[in-house]
C-alpha cells in the first residue's frame, strides 16, 4: 500500500509499517510487486528506520537472495516470502573447569548458569536453535603451559572438568566440540565441530536460516570474544548478553577491553531481559 506525500509504505508481507521514502513520482517502486522488492533493498541499506532488529535481519537476507540470484521480480518476491531468518542462542564453554573449583576457574563463572537457563527457556518458546560449545582438549596439547602454551591443563576429553556445569540446561542443544587437536587452542566454536557429526557451526547456522546470534558464556576475554569476532566476520548480527558472560581478567580490565573490541567490531550489548524483546 502506498500513500502520496510523506505517508507510509505498508509492507503487507512483513506486517510492519515503515517510514515512507521520498520517491519521485515515476519511481519504479510504485508499480505492482516491484514496490516491495525495492523497499526491501532500502531496508537492507538502512534507508528505513524504526523497525526492529529481527525485521531488519529478515529483510537483509531476503534482499541479498533477491539480488544475488538475479531472479525475475516475481520469483524474487516469492522467494522472499519463503525465507525465514532466525535468531540462535550460543552458549560458550559453561564447563566445570571454568567454574568455581575448576582447573581454570573464571571468577563467578557459574553465576551465568541461571541467566543462560532462562535464555534457553526463551529460545524454546521462540523456536530458536540453541548451540553449546565445549573445550575438549587432548591430555597433551600445545594449548597447555606444560607443552609450550599458556594455560593450566583443563577440559581434557572424558574428564569431569570438561563436562557442562551440572545445572546448565543443555537438553536437546546442539553441542560443538573445540580445541580437540594437539595444536588447537580452540577459542572459537566456529573452528570446532558438531559432536557426533563433525560438521561445522557455520553450516549448521545457514541450514537453519540463522543470521542473528545471542552470545553468552565463558570467558568474555577469550572464547566469547573469539566467538563474537568470528560470527561478525561471517556476517551475522551479534548480541552480546552482558549479564550472561564473565571474564578471566588475567590482566585487570581484560574483560572490558574485550567488550569494547567486540562492540567496535559490530556487536551490540544487551541484557538478558532485553533479549526477550527480540
Ligand atoms: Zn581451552
Amino acid at each position: 500500500m502506498r500513500e502520496n506525500g510523506g505517508g507510509t509504505v505498508l509492507v503487507w508481507r512483513l506486517g510492519v509499517r515503515l517510514p515512507r521514502d521520498d520517491h519521485p513520482e515515476a519511481c519504479r517502486c510504485f508499480t505492482s510487486h516491484r514496490q516491495q522488492i525495492d523497499c526491501e533493498h532500502k531496508i537492507a541499506t538502512n534507508w528505513h528506520t524504526g523497525f526492529s532488529v529481527q525485521e531488519r535481519a529478515y529483510s537483509r537476507r531476503s534482499a541479498v537472495r533477491a539480488t544475488e540470484e538475479h531472479r525475475s521480480d516475481w520469483v524474487a518476491q516469492r522467494e522472499m516470502e519463503t525465507v525465514v531468518s532466525r535468531t540462535a542462542l550460543l552458549i560458550v564453554d559453561v564447563q566445570n573447569d571454568f567454574c568455581s573449583g575448576g582447573a581454570l576457574a573464571v571468577p563467578e563463572g557459574e553465576d551465568v548458569v541461571p541467566v543462560i537457563n532462562r535464555l534457553v527457556e526463551l529460545a524454546r518458546q521462540r523456536d530458536w536453535p540453541v548451540i553449546a560449545s565445549r573445550d575438549d582438549h587432548p591430555a597433551e596439547s600445545r594449548h597447555f603451559a606444560d607443552y609450550g602454551g599458556t594455560w593450566p591443563v583443563h577440559c581434557v576429553t572424558g574428564t569431569e572438568g570438561a563436562q557442562f556445569h551440572p545445572e546448565l540446561d543443555v537438553e536437546g542443544v546442539t553441542e560443538i566440540l573445540k580445541g580437540t587437536g594437539p595444536d588447537d587452542d580452540g577459542y572459537s566454536p566456529f573452528r570446532g565441530q558438531i559432536a557426533g557429526s563433525g560438521r561445522d557451526l557455520e553450516s549448521h547456522l545457514r541450514e537453519n536460516d540463522v543470521d542473528t546470534l545471542l552470545v553468552t558464556g565463558l570467558a568474555t576475554d577469550y572464547c566469547v570474544r573469539a566467538s563474537v569476532l568470528d560470527a561478525l566476520a561471517n556476517g551475522h548480527q551479534v548480541y552480546l548478553v552482558e549479564d550472561a558472560i564473565r571474564a578471566v581478567d588475567v590482566q585487570p580490565g581484560d574483560g572490558q577491553r574485550a567488550i569494547d573490541e567486540m562492540t567496535k567490531a559490530g556487536a551490540q550489548t544487551i541484557t538478558s531481559d532485553q533479549a526477550r524483546g527480540l
